[in-house]
């Protein structure tokens, strides 16, 4: 993995998406690539290996690509948070704000062992309030989140601040 070079060049700019003045960062460029997709996960890897993850949480549904990947690079369980209703045994829920309006992120109430240690990822660091909620269901139910670790970071919205005080780790930035 080491040497593979700047994942940065495996993530592609689509303009004007969602919405006329966006840019969006496409990562199945790097999903595509057996090499970058295998340097991702053992870079995000190698930035947790030191913290004793038991389990990785990640969000639907771009963070489950690499979060079961990183599981088992790290020896880890898989715990997956979803959008209200998709789980079907009894949840913990966790809103958060949107551009317009409010959503939420849900998760089992019997996933995570109290004190667990929890690596918390998705593909995508932007304004921080998808990974905040991931926080806060871990928290719910009694976990320590000892790091969030992405793929990549919109720095300029300021997620990484959002989620101080935990450890913030993004492989590509674009400030
Ligand atoms: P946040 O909650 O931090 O504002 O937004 C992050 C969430 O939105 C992530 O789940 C991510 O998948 C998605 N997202 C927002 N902008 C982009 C983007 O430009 N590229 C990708 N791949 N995902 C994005």
């Amino acid at each position: 993995a080491a040497g593979f070079g700047d994942l940065r060049a495996y993530i592609r700019d689509i303009p004007d998406y969602p919405r006329p003045g966006i840019v969006f960062r496409d990562i199945t460029p790097l999903l595509l690539d057996p090499g970058a997709l295998s340097a991702a996960v053992a870079r995000i890897a190698a930035f947790a290996s030191a913290r004793d993850v038991q389990f990785v949480v990640a969000a639907e549904a771009r963070g489950f690509i690499l979060g079961g990947a990183l599981a088992r690079e790290l020896g880890a369980g898989f715990v997956p948070a979803r959008k209200p209703g998709k789980l079907p045994a009894r949840t913990v829920s966790a809103e958060y704000i949107l551009e317009y309006g409010v959503d939420a992120l849900e998760m089992h109430a019997d996933a995570l062992a109290h004190g667990a240690n929890v690596l918390v990822h998705d593909d995508l660091l932007a304004t921080g309030g998808t990974a905040r909620a991931l926080c806060d269901l871990v928290e719910q139910l009694g976990g320590h989140v000892v790091g969030c670790a992405f793929l990549a970071e919109l720095s300029f919205l300021g997620g990484r601040e959002r989620l101080a005080p935990f450890d913030v780790h993004a492989l590509v930035d674009y400030p």
